[in-house]
């Protein structure tokens, strides 16, 4: 039986389950496939779990023999993919990093024990950053990972095999996190949606921590449904996650802006953003005609003012580090992962550290010890938190006028592999759109715009055409502003 892989999603798959015109083992045996003919040159899965299938077939046996036990499963049989810094009981994880090579997770992250009580099954685990420190893959320990679009550009990251191998259909849907973009920007160079939920929806009880007051974890997939099916399966409160919010948090803070009409939402763009200059002139004119393909559907747009945005990116290059410095501090060659011996204790540290972390992540720890140090920790740690309730302050206040704002996920299409290498300040400046959002918690969604064609030609002769991506900002708690302008936008694209 062939499988049409590209067209597949959640609920076609759950039909088809349904009325018997294909099985998950069925399923995972043609992404399997596809992933033995691509990933040799996209390198989006870190490992292929050997019981992918067993996994499948269990799947199957308990929809045919339990109707009532499958019936309050949605995700019963559906094939997931997960970046490599969640655990998995029994399985290996190592956020890409030669310091936890061959670590094992001894338990569930509460998102994987949510989709497995929801009956997802899991078939590898995704190549990403290093501790998900970067936006392109390349730092990962274990080779780049590639756009599926064009094999000399990146796939983006951090989680970039998250993104790539739903672009490339490996998988049917995954998962990344994202502590300053590293959903959206894959997402948006891949092809594909990535939503990043506000900031303590989704517990992060066994993800690794990189930056804990910017963290999340939420889905990437192929549609604006599939996002919205994932995050209200995975989202919630959890008892292994002091900083999840409650019903009654997110009750609050969704009453506070309970005057949003979801039928005829408002959306904000900003000009001082978008004339700052520095965004590549197909990403201007993409979000140009996607404001017209809005406006068309009858959506209001306008223009609103956020006076301290152009400092987010500055302030997340200070918070972050301090944030990893202190997070990388339990990588020390004794509680976890991998020791290199030295003469005596500080030995064991120095090389440890020096030779199994990679050169991004050992910049990062150097940055945010300085930061935090005394004498600096005013000028730029105290400083950076300062500006950080400003900006939060003007999308407050932007707020008033508008429900949902709208900036281009990224400043470029997808680059191509080494472009930005030797330079970590023209990498970082990826990031200028996405870190905002993760600074003061609200929820964004990156949602393919179309494409722009390049003059390069591939393998078959034919123009490459590289993907880009729109985000949408809402308020804290207001996912559901996201999908409903999300779907209404792939309605009119
Ligand atoms: N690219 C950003 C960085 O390098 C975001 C990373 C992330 O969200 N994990 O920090």
């Amino acid at each position: 039986m062939t499988i049409d892989l590209k067209t597949l999603t959640i609920s076609s798959v759950r039909e088809m389950f349904k009325n018997g015109t294909l099985t998950s083992e069925e399923l995972v045996q043609a992404y399997l496939d596809q992933i033995n003919m691509k990933d040799k040159d996209i390198n989006a899965f870190r490992e292929v779990f050997a019981d992918a299938i067993e996994q499948a077939k269990k799947a199957d046996g308990i929809r045919k023999n339990n109707s009532t036990e499958a019936g309050n499963m949605p995700f019963l049989g559906i094939p997931f993919a997960v970046k490599d810094n969640m655990l998995i009981e029994g399985k290996q994880a190592g956020a890409s990093s030669k310091i936890l090579e061959n670590y094992v997770g001894a338990y569930d992250a509460t998102v994987i024990s949510k989709l497995k009580n929801a009956g997802a099954i899991f078939i590898g685990r995704l190549n990403m950053d290093e501790f998900a420190m970067g936006g392109s893959t390349e730092n990962s320990a274990y080779g780049v990972t590639k756009n599926p679009n064009d094999l000399s550009r990146v796939a983006g990251g951090s989680s970039g095999g998250s993104a790539a191998s739903v672009a490339m259909d490996a998988v049917l849907v995954t998962l990344g996190s994202d502590t300053g973009g590293s959903i959206r920007q894959p997402a948006s160079y891949c092809g594909v949606v990535g939503l990043k939920p506000t900031y303590g929806r989704v517990s992060r009880h066994g993800l690794m921590a990189m930056g804990s007051s910017l963290d999340v974890i939420g889905p990437i997939s192929k549609t604006v449904e599939e996002a919205e099916e994932i995050f209200n399966v995975i989202s919630g409160q959890d008892r292994y996650d002091a900083t999840t919010l409650s019903d009654a948090d997110v009750q609050r803070m969704i009453e506070k802006t309970s005057n949003i009409n979801l039928k005829k939402l408002r959306v904000g763009i900003v000009p001082e953003l978008m004339n700052m200059g520095g965004i590549n002139p197909a990403v201007l004119k993409n979000l140009n005609d996607s404001i017209e393909k809005l406006k068309s559907a009858g959506v209001e747009v306008k223009e609103v003012s956020l006076p301290h945005i152009k400092y987010s990116l500055a302030v997340y290059y200070v918070l972050m580090p301090a944030e990893v410095s202190s997070n990388m501090a339990r990588f020390d060659s004794i509680k976890y992962g991998g020791k290199v011996e030295g003469k005596d204790l500080l030995g064991d540290y120095l090389n440890t550290r020096g030779e199994l972390l990679g050169k991004e992540v050992r910049r990062r720890i150097i940055l945010g010890t300085y930061v935090l140090s005394s004498g600096y920790h005013d000028a730029y740690y105290n400083k950076a938190n300062i500006v950080r309730d400003l900006i939060s302050a003007d999308f407050k206040k932007a707020y008033e006028e508008v429900d949902v704002i709208l900036t281009p996920t990224a400043p470029s299409p997808a680059f191509k592999m080494g472009q930005n290498s030797s330079d970590p300040v023209a990498m970082y400046l990826e990031d200028i759109f996405t870190v905002t959002a993760n600074l003061i918690g609200i929820p964004a969604i990156s949602i393919p715009s179309g494409f722009v064609e390049i003059d390069e030609v591939n393998d078959n002769g034919e123009k490459i055409k590289l993907p880009l991506g729109i985000q949408f900002m809402a308020p804290l708690c207001r996912e559901d502003v996201l999908f409903e302008i999300g779907k209404k936008f792939k309605a009119v694209l």
